[in-house]
């Protein structure tokens, strides 16, 4: 299963490695994994299934 978040150094969506679920602050679902790219990290708020 890809998921898809925007990393901001590439400014382009790429594929999630190694996502981790999470949640925010505010007790929303995150999505925490790292860009195939850059290897800079990447989120996406939402739940994902
Ligand atoms: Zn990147």
């Amino acid at each position: 299963m890809a998921i898809e978040a925007y990393c901001v150094k590439c400014k382009a969506k790429k594929e999630m490695q190694n996502p981790v679920e999470g949640v925010t602050k505010n007790g929303k679902p995150i999505m925490k994994g790292t860009c195939p790219d850059c290897g800079g990290k990447i989120c996406r708020i939402g739940a994902v299934k």
